[in-house]
C-alpha cells in the first residue's frame, strides 16, 4: 500500500451510533454482575449463537467469576428471501451433553423472537436443570412470537443494526460500537 492510499473506515458507513464503546463497556460489566449473582457457586453451560454473538459472548464470559463451559451454535436463517420461509433449525451439533446443565443461551439481538423461541424449544428437549437467555440487544416492537430474554444489554429501536458482532451481508461486525448504516449503504445492488 502507498502511503497516500486511503485506509478505508467502516465507522464512516455509519449514519448514526446507538451504542458506543463506553456504554457497552459499561453495561457489560453490570450484566456479568447481574449473571454472577444468578449464578453464583454453579457451573454454567454458556451457548453461543454465533456468528452475532460472537464478539459479545467473548467480552460478556470475561465479566464471569463462574465455571463455565463454552459452546457455539448455527442458527440456519429464516430470513433469506431466496427460499421459503422455514423455521429456524441449529444446524451444528450440540457437543456438550445440557442434561440437568445450567444453560445460558446467548444472542446478539432478540427481534421477532423466533430464533431464540425456537432453539429454547430443542435445548428443553435436552432436559437441561435451568435454561435461561441473553440478548445483548432488543427490538421489543418487533416480536411476532411470545418471546422474552432474561438479560438484556440494551432496548433499541426498530433499526437495522450493525457492529459489535452484527453484520450486514458478513461486513462491520468488527465496529467497536453499533449503529445504523447511512440509507444509501443499506441496500447495495452488488450484495
Ligand atoms: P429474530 O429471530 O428474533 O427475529 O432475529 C434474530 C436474528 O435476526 C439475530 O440473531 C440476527 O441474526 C438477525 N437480526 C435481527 N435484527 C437485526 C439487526 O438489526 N441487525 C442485524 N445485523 N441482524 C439482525
Amino acid at each position: 500500500m502507498q502511503a497516500n492510499d486511503a485506509v478505508p473506515n467502516p465507522l464512516e458507513d455509519l449514519d448514526t451510533i446507538l451504542v458506543d464503546e463506553a456504554a457497552l463497556k459499561s453495561r457489560l460489566t453490570e450484566l456479568g454482575r447481574e449473571i454472577n449473582a444468578t449464578y453464583e457457586g454453579k457451573e454454567l453451560a454458556v451457548i453461543a449463537i454465533i456468528n452475532g454473538a460472537i464478539i459479545f459472548v467473548a467480552d460478556l464470559i470475561r465479566e464471569l467469576n463462574l465455571s463455565i463451559q463454552l459452546d457455539c451454535i448455527r442458527v440456519s436463517s429464516y430470513r433469506d428471501e431466496t427460499r421459503p420461509m422455514q423455521e429456524p433449525e441449529i444446524i451444528d451439533k450440540i457437543r456438550l451433553d445440557l442434561k440437568d446443565v445450567d444453560v445460558l443461551l446467548i444472542d446478539d439481538i432478540l427481534d421477532t423472537g423466533k430464533t431464540l423461541s425456537r432453539v429454547c424449544q430443542i435445548f428443553r428437549k435436552l432436559q437441561p436443570a435451568s435454561l435461561r437467555t441473553c440478548v445483548l440487544l432488543d427490538k421489543q416492537t418487533t416480536r411476532s412470537v411470545d418471546f422474552e430474554a432474561d438479560f438484556v444489554g440494551f432496548q433499541i429501536p426498530d433499526e437495522f443494526v450493525v457492529g459489535y458482532g452484527l453484520d450486514f451481508a458478513e461486513r462491520y461486525r468488527q465496529l467497536p460500537c453499533i449503529g445504523v448504516l447511512k440509507p444509501e449503504l443499506q441496500n447495495p445492488p452488488e450484495w
